[in-house]
Order: C-alpha cells, then structure tokens, then sequence
C-alpha cells in the first residue's frame, strides 16, 4: 500500500520528525525533576480551578527542581475570546504563578521548547501527522457533517456506542489508492487515527492521584487534523508533551476517560508517556449538595474576583493549597513562621472525588496572611489596590502617611497582632473613624450597649474625662483608672469578681470601656482602644469624649 504517497500527497513540504526529534532535546534536569505545565485555551475568564491546577503543578516542579511551563491551547479558534491570552498571563502574574517557560507577556516568551502557543504549532503536528499516515495509522476521512450526523443517530436508535468506530468508520477503508484519487480531484477531508483498540480488552493505568484505574482499549478513529488544519486537543497534548518533555501531565480531571487513547497515541508514535494526575474538581456546598463551581453561579469562580475584592494573592494561594492537601493546616499550625515553599506538596494525597471551596476559610486565612504584615506593608498593598478600586480609600491613605501607618501600627508586630483585616476592600469601614474629618461626617447614632441609660452614660463619660483621663498615663496606669471609674460607679473592677456576685454590681469594667470606645469611636468593637487613644492625641480624644457627653 502507498502511504507514502499518501503522506505526500496530504503534506507536501513538510519537515520529517527528526528535525523536531533532535530540535528539542532531553531536558538536563537531576534525577526526579518534575516537567509538568498548565495548559489554558483561552476561551473565557480564567477560572479559580485553573489557578489550583498552576499553583500545584508550579509547586511540584520548584519541589524537584523542575520546570513549569505554559503552554496556550488556542487550537479551538471558535471559541476564543479576545485577551484571553493577555488574562491568563496577568493572572498567574498577580499569584506568582510566573512559569519557567512560556509567554511571560504580550511580546515575549522564555524557554527552548517552545512555540508555547499551539496555533503557532502547525507545521509540527502536520509532520507527527504525515509520519502516522506514512505508518499507516492516520487517514484521510471525507465524510460530510450530515452522513456523520446520519450515522449517529443510527446508532442511538440501534443502541449503541456512538462515534467512528469499527464497521462504523467508513473511510477507514478506503483503499488508499482510492483515497489518493480523491484527494486529487479536490474532495474536502480531515485526518482521523487508525485506532489499533480493541475495547473488550482492557488496560491498566496508574493515575497519580486517582489510583489504578482500568479502561477499555480505546478504539475510537478520532480526528487528530481537522478542516482548519489545526489539530484537536488529543493529538496535540501527545505531540506537545512528547516534545516538551513533560514528565507529568496534571490536568483536570474531565479528561481522565481519554487516557486510553491518549496512552495508544504515545504508543504509535514510539513515544514514552508522562506520568498523569487528574486534579478533581473544586465544589461548593449548596443546600446540602456538592457541586462543581460554577463560571455562571459563582464570584468566587473568576479569578478577577479575588483582586476585586482585594484578597492578597498569598492567602489565595496559601487556600488553594489548604484544599490540595488536606494535611497542609496542621503543617500551618505547628509552622506559622515558615514560607508556604517549605511545604511539601504531595500529588497522592490529593482528594480523588473534589474539595469544597469555603470562601469563609479564605478569607479567615487571609486575616493571618494580613496580620503579619507589617504597617508599611498593608499600607503599600492596600494603596496598590485602592487606586485601582476606590479612589476614596485612596484618598484617605494619601492624606497623611505618616498618620496613617500610626493607624495601621495599632497592634501589629506584636505576638498577637491585629487580625481583623480579611481584604483591602473591609480597609475604610476598619480605619475611617481615626481620622477627624471622617468621624465628624459620621451621622451615625451612638449604639450603646450593656450600658443603654444615657444619663448614665453621660455621667460616666463626664468622670472619666474630668476626673481620670490623663493623657500621659502609661498603659497600665490608664487602666486602672477605668476600673477606678468603674467602682465608683459600682461596676466590679474585675469580670471575675462581676460572676461571682452579679447581684452586687450594675455590671464590670468591661462595660464601662466599651461605653468609652463607644463615645470615642462610634464603634463597640475595635482595636486597642490605648493605642486608638494614643493615635488620636490628647485634644482629639477631649473632643470626641465631649461631643459624646453632649449628643449621647
Ligand atoms: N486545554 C486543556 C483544558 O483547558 C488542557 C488540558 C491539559 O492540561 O492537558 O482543559
């Protein structure tokens, strides 16, 4: 038979696969590096699923010293939406996510195993393509959509398996004399694989984070080349991965099902397959049910979503690796200082069935990512993001600096630090009371609490500014003068002694500082209230305390 001709024919000038053979040569990497990639096609905003898959494979390849490429999956030209591209580059930029190899923005690339982007791929997959014809596995098809449509319905009505398989897959047998003649006078086609499966055998596949897991041969005569000339995802991934080196192809797991072909793939081309790990899906709890997160249902599914809202990139990451591994909290907990790098990700403790996504759990990780930075720290981050979210924040930031990280310094550093700061955008609603002018335009009510008799109130608030408020007073001075206040007001000094004999108190000293924060911050829960006193200086705590006294 002329395959050769054949191959010919299909593909004139087209080099052979030595030329790449020998272009990409075996990585000089140590013994157990990881090669492995993340594969976007730019169809759509880039998903919180995809962002997991780059944070894990990223972070095995920098565990073994290995290499983590992008490789852009644009082979589907229909479906791509304009600067999906630029997207997934921005952000794996904003999550650290930079690959080793691959387009690092709209003008560069780094790496020798590239073309990175699969449109810019034609020409190796046609010469993959033109050495299966040769070897008699791939061939031309020229059935039109309607007979292949024709065909699937006879199938459903026969009740069976669906697809160009077997007796069902016409141009297989096409003599290839015959099909050269076609080609000749013109006739449209695309290239389908010659399956040598046979589905009552099966086969046995090791997936890293599935387990083992049996199959039935693949014998699907899938396209590999359609009319556009591009190749279909299947045909590419084996072609690509082959010549990128990728030890370890970490993929979601829709694509598990198609391991088979893919494995028969790797097989006739001689190649060595990588290693697989299909990443379930991230779910989310609705109504007692699991489900996938969805694009459509679900913010927290765009990875725009997190910059939005001004979630540090860290605690996303920090998350997303929480819910890779399971086993990651307790390493938090017994390591709070280390980096999240000193963290040993394992792929086989991954879950097989999908982890939940808790957007609660994020943003209570993303308190402890912000409790240890530093006042300059939040203030920098939060500006970066104020400018391009709120231009009031922005404002209020920019007035005063020095001000300013007077607030942002109140209980941080410290072994307990502030901890109530989840996003940039909770950032004004936790600070704007310290500055005057926005306190003044505050129009809110004063919420009094345990201590709801205003009179009382003000009579207690008039002591406290007359008789024991002096600025100077160190920290433990300052509060045992609250609790001398207290007891002359008869609330207990000490919670303590309150429980004891609640019939002998109005209540203890704890109500008696929350009226002062009251009075001072319109707020009953804030930080410090010393340091909140401290920052404020001594002429803007009188005010306040006096406008209390008057308005209460
Ligand atoms: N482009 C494929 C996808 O987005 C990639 C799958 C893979 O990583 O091989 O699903």
């Amino acid at each position: 038979m002329n395959y050769e001709e054949l191959a010919n024919i299909i593909f004139p000038d087209i080099k052979d696969i030595e030329y790449y053979e020998e272009k990409y040569p075996k990585r000089n990497l140590q013994e157990g590096a990881i090669v492995t990639r993340f594969a976007p096609s730019p169809t759509g905003f880039v998903h919180i699923g995809g962002l997991y898959q780059s944070v894990i494979a990223k972070k095995m390849a920098e565990q073994t010293q290995g290499v983590f490429f992008v490789r852009i999956e644009d082979t589907d030209q229909k479906r791509e939406v304009e600067n999906g591209v630029i997207g997934i580059i921005k952000a794996l930029k904003d999550f650290n996510l930079e690959p080793n190899e691959g387009m690092i923005n709209e003008t560069e690339v780094i790496g020798e195993y590239g073309p990175y982007k699969q449109s810019l791929r034609k020409d190796i997959y046609k010469s993959y393509a033109k050495y299966l014809i040769k070897k008699g596995y791939v061939y031309p098809c020229f059935c039109k959509q309607e007979e292949l449509e024709q065909m699937r319905q006879k199938q459903e009505q026969a009740k069976t398996r669906t697809g160009y398989y077997g007796v069902w897959a016409k141009c297989r047998k096409i003599p290839v004399n015959e099909a050269i003649e076609k080609i000749k006078n013109g006739e449209e086609y695309i290239l389908r694989f010659k399956s040598p499966g046979n589905p009552e055998k099966k086969i046995k596949h090791h997936d890293i984070i599935k387990g083992n897991v049996d199959f039935p041969e693949n014998d699907q005569d899938i396209i590999i080349i359609k009319s556009d000339g591009l190749p279909t995802y299947h045909f590419a991934h084996v072609v690509d991965d082959h010549l990128m080196k990728t030890t370890c192809v970490i993929r979601g797991d829709e694509w598990l099902s198609s391991v088979p072909l893919h494995l028969q793939l790797f097989q006739v081309l001689g190649f060595k397959p990588p290693k697989y790990a299909h990443i379930a899906p991230i779910m989310k709890e609705e109504n007692g049910t699991k489900r996938k997160l969805s694009k459509r249902k679900d913010q927290e599914a765009a990875v725009s979503y997190y910059a939005e809202q001004g979630i540090p990139h860290e605690a996303v990451y920090e998350y997303l690796l929480n819910i890779a591994n399971s086993n990651f909290e307790q390493w938090r907990k017994q390591n709070k200082e280390l980096q999240n790098k000193e963290f040993e990700l394992q792929l086989n403790k991954m879950s097989v069935s999908g982890a939940l996504f808790d957007l609660v759990k994020l943003l209570d990780i993303s308190k402890t990512v912000i409790s240890k930075y530093t006042a300059k720290e939040v203030y920098e981050e939060a500006l970066k993001w104020a400018k391009e979210y709120d231009v009031q924040l922005q404002n209020l930031l920019q007035k005063d600096e020095q001000y300013t990280l007077k607030i942002l310094s109140i209980e941080r550093g410290k072994e307990k630090p502030r901890r109530d700061i989840s996003k940039w955008s909770d950032l004004k609603e936790n600070i704007q009371y310290m500055y005057k002018e926005e306190f003044e335009k505050e129009n809110s009510e004063y919420q009094l609490q345990k201590i709801d008799n205003r009179q009382e109130a003000k009579n207690i608030i008039s002591s406290y500014l007359e008789k024991y408020y002096n600025h100077e007073d160190e920290k433990e001075t300052w509060f045992g003068k609250i609790k001398e206040l207290a007891h002359e007001y008869n609330y207990a000094k000490e919670v303590k002694e309150y429980k004891a004999n609640p019939e002998q108190y109005k209540g203890h000293v704890g109500d008696i500082s929350t009226l002062i924060r009251i009075a001072l911050t319109k707020r009953s829960n804030t930080p410090d209230m010393y340091e909140i006193m401290q920052v404020l200086g001594k002429e803007e705590v009188q005010k306040r305390l006096q406008t209390a006294i008057k308005n209460l």
